[in-house]
């Protein structure tokens, strides 16, 4: 799972990003809500880890103005305050939960990991269009109860274009996310993996076809 870490004290910022992903989660770290509002307009997460106390503006304002926005990501918001009032404004304002600092590393890879389990995330969890249904969770697609498996980043690449409906992707989005905020990824890495599912929703006889917009991007389209 992709994670949006939004935490300016570095120290923290080391140690999640080397302990995370032992516990499979691609961790971006960002240290302001400017550079966090950034990467949830680009990027889909699986959810967000806040720290309230960021330089340039509190996290509680970030966390409502995502909501306000109908971004339903998880987030589980860092805090140094323990205070039970800062813990019911954290929940009313959005987060789904609350950790105060310091904390252990595995209860927060426990708590992320419960976040996932939750209704509200299962409901994201698969995606339908025509006799096409995404799991995103078991990575694999269900063209009329038959599943087909998908790799991690076949799996990432449909999700996008299933979220958007028929609008195009575009390209430098899905490479975006192929690539994280780091990384390396050939430059005709879209079309291979485009290609590739193209390979395998024909051969399941999907009624979905990613369409081609030439120099702009891809979108799903239902053929009857
Ligand atoms: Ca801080």
């Amino acid at each position: 799972m992709r994670l949006l870490l939004v935490e300016d004290n570095s120290e923290l910022v080391a140690l999640l990003s080397k302990q995370l992903p032992r516990h499979n989660f691609e961790v971006d770290a960002v240290d302001t809500a400017e550079d966090a509002d950034q990467a949830l307009a680009s990027l889909q997460y699986g959810a967000v880890v806040l720290d309230l106390g960021l330089p340039d503006r509190d996290g509680l304002d970030l966390l409502r103005d995502l909501r306000r926005r109908g971004k339903s990501v998880p987030v589980l918001v860092l805090t140094a305050r323990d205070g039970v009032s800062d813990r019911v404004t954290g929940l009313r304002a959005g987060a789904d939960d609350y950790l105060v600092k310091p904390f252990a590393v595995e209860e927060l890879v426990a708590r992320l990991e419960a976040l996932q389990r939750r209704p509200s995330t299962l409901a994201s969890r698969s995606l339908a269009v025509g006799n096409v249904a995404l799991d995103i969770q078991l990575r694999q697609i269900l063209v009329d109860g038959t599943a087909h498996d998908l790799t991690a980043r076949e799996c990432a690449v449909l999700e996008m274009l299933l979220r958007e409906g028929r609008s195009v992707v575009p390209k430098r989005k899905i490479e975006d996310q192929l690539f994280g905020l780091s990384g390396h990824l050939a430059s005709n890495a879209v079309e291979v993996y485009i290609h590739r599912l193209r390979f395998t929703l024909s051969r399941a006889g999907a009624t979905v076809k990613i369409k081609t917009v030439h120099g702009v991007g891809y979108f799903v389209t239902e053929t009857k």
